[in-house]
């Protein structure tokens, strides 16, 4: 009797899934120090986005979901465009706006800290087109400059300052992996 129950307690622990939400990733500057963290939970309305980060210029600084869950420094450039699955132009002032990767300006207060609530209104964590985490992931990106919210195609902001993963395994990705192969194999002969 016993044993049919410890089956059933593993039948339902097996039904839990992966835990999506919420889901903390680490932000870098470009020299790969850790500058702060940005938290995503989904909610009704959207994906809420707890942002915390110290180190910036004081002033005012735009803030972007960006494609591909990819933060090489100095540039970040492989990050790609700002996330934008519905295919909308950039910008919260475009009437043909906006990409769901777009978010409001952030100010860094004169110790050049930030701490902010935004929202997502167009991203989720779960599955589908929408989601932050659909194929490897997105990433989040802190600009030198402010968005203007109009201009394209990423609002005039200057240059990409700081940037963090979008990814299930945030917290492992400094882990080396090992279906990559990173070792150079030395041709004898
Ligand atoms: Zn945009």
């Amino acid at each position: 009797m016993k044993r049919y129950v410890l089956v059933l307690v593993l039948l339902l622990g097996g039904c839990m899934g992966d835990e999506r939400s919420p889901l903390e990733t680490s932000i870098y500057n470009s020299e790969n120090d850790k500058i702060g963290t940005a938290t995503f939970t989904e909610r009704s309305e959207g994906t809420a986005l707890k942002l915390k980060v110290e180190g910036l210029e004081p002033g005012v600084h735009g803030v972007h979901i960006h494609e591909f869950s990819k933060c090489d420094a100095p540039d970040f450039k492989t990050a790609g465009n700002h996330f934008n699955p519905l295919n909308k132009e950039h910008g919260l002032m475009n009437e043909a706006g906006s990409h769901a990767g777009d978010l409001p300006n952030v100010e860094a207060d004169p110790g050049g800290m930030v701490d902010v609530e935004l929202m997502l209104p167009d991203a989720k964590l779960k599955e589908g087109r929408d989601s932050l985490l659909r194929q490897e992931g997105t990433s989040i990106i802190i600009q030198s400059g402010p968005d203007d919210g109009m201009s394209q195609p990423s609002g005039d902001s200057g240059e990409r300052i700081a940037c963090g993963k979008i990814t299930l395994d945030a917290d492992q990705d400094e882990v080396s992996d090992p279906t990559e192969p990173d070792k150079k194999q030395e041709e004898s002969g």
